[in-house]
């Protein structure tokens, strides 16, 4: 922190309004309980105005300028401009690329509809985003002489990846929490891969995370989960990034899959942020996707927020969204009702069989992905939204982290018939053979 400089950003409790400075060790406010959020200095970003920002956001895009060409970076005076460059821990997370799903759109009865792709990230998931700034902030406490051991999480396995990896960038230890048996393979390999202690818990993500809060207690073990809400800061890019590569023009709806739902409000947030400076007019339509396994979200909205309860989450394929008590909840209701926000869920069979169809035109979609492309196909059949209008599905993790779902839906064995399964044929490892498989697909095919 610069000295004898005021903050340009603190910690805000979101119901009492209590503030905290940006570098305490602080999860929830002291007098209320509530979340916290980072707040800016308004008064200072209003001394550029929104051509300067754009000029500035623009001239840093993807530039090798460290650290600002990375996606988060290059918006560090909205996200976090009390840090000094020498503790960033940056990889160069974001500006990820978004393209016109052109012949899924066709298919679904959309004609504009656009995928981004944060899952094309260091550790293949959109957390990259907000870790990158945690882990930083880490680093300028320690520098600052925070006595610090270890940052810790609860996860469903995208979390403890990007935990791990800017930790081990940065030469920290790393310690996460999993529910045993209940990621993918790959994602309890990339936190081995990287060093972190690794500790495998009999039970689900609501439970490590009971687990994980009690643990960080001791001021030494910093939380790294998102209701600590520097998370939330990086995380908030994607919508800005959205805006600016579509040359600045606000899209119609964004849907975007929801399990903790801090991603949900952080796309809110940077939204909000660039309305309040002018960079937009107007703001998009929101839709949550939840598993139809673990939709506390979903719930609540079918009540109107009036009755908002946690439950017990069923094991589902969208294996980072099985999460019946989210954090965010509070965040995630305001953000829906600022965003004229929708809620729907997607059953196992509508998740994978979404997913599946997308794959065919070209994609390679996670199970979350698949969530959020079932809710979209839902609302369009219903008229929710019209063929016109800009669609953006917000993809959060690459589908190579998960091998065993694809594997499992072409082979059949996930409980039901994917309607795009697809079998390999099996064959003799001659000519005559092949060119009969041949002859009879292509004719199946005429
Ligand atoms: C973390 C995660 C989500 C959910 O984000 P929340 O902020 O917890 O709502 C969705 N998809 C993937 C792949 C994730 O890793
Ligand atoms: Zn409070």
């Amino acid at each position: 922190m610069q000295q004898g400089k005021p903050p340009k950003t603190w910690f805000q409790c979101i119901e009492c309004r209590a503030r905290y400075p940006i570098n305490s060790i602080i999860y929830r406010c002291k007098a209320c309980r509530s979340l916290l959020e980072v707040q800016h200095d308004m008064q200072e970003l209003r001394r550029r105005d929104a051509s300067e920002w754009k000029k500035l956001f623009q001239q840093r895009y993807k530039s090798t300028q460290w650290p600002y060409g990375s996606g988060v970076w290059g918006k560090k005076e909205w996200v976090l401009p009390d840090i000094d460059d020498a503790n960033i821990v940056s990889l160069y997370e974001g500006d990820t690329n978004l393209f016109w799903a052109e012949r899924l759109g066709k298919q679904i009865g959309l004609d504009d509809l656009w995928v981004k792709l944060c899952g094309n990230s260091h550790s293949g998931s959109f957390k990259d985003l907000g870790m990158t700034v945690l882990v930083s902030m880490v680093r300028q406490m320690i520098a600052e002489g925070a006595p610090l051991q270890a940052v810790a999480c609860a996860s469903t396995g995208d979390t403890s990846a990007a935990l791990a990896v800017y930790c081990a960038a940065a030469g920290i230890p790393a310690i996460v929490l999993l529910p045993r048996g209940k990621i993918s393979t790959a994602q309890l390999a990339q936190p081995l891969a990287n060093g972190a202690l690794v500790l495998s818990l009999d039970t689900d993500f609501d439970g490590c995370m009971r687990v994980v809060q009690e643990i960080t207690e001791d001021e030494t073990i910093y939380l790294a989960n998102s209701m600590n809400s520097l998370r939330i800061e990086g995380q908030k890019t994607v919508g800005i990034e959205i805006v600016q590569q579509f040359d600045w023009h606000v899209p119609d709806v964004i849907v975007i899959p929801g399990g903790n739902l801090g991603n949900v409000s952080a796309l809110g947030s940077g939204l909000t942020m660039m309305k309040d400076l002018g960079l937009i007019d107007r703001l998009p339509r929101i839709v949550v996707a939840q598993a139809q396994r673990a939709n506390p979200l979903y719930r609540a909205y079918l009540k109107n927020f009036e009755v908002v309860e946690p439950m017990q989450a069923e094991t589902t394929l969208a294996s980072a969204i099985q999460i019946g008590n989210p954090v965010s909840m509070a965040k995630a209701i305001r953000t829906l009702r600022q965003f004229d926000g929708m809620v729907l869920d997607a059953t196992e069979q509508e998740l994978a069989d979404a997913a599946a169809l997308g794959d065919r035109t070209g994609m390679y979609n996670d199970p979350h992905t698949g969530v959020a492309l079932a809710v979209l196909i839902k609302l369009v059949q219903a008229k929710k939204i019209a063929r016109t209008d800009r669609v953006v599905v917000i993809s959060t993790a690459n589908g190579l982290k998960f091998t065993d779902f694809k594997v499992g839906y072409h082979e059949g064995k996930l409980g039901f018939e994917g309607v795009h399964r697809n079998r390999p044929i099996e064959l003799a490892p001659n000519v005559a053979a092949v060119k009969a498989a041949l002859q009879k697909v292509l004719e199946a095919r005429r």
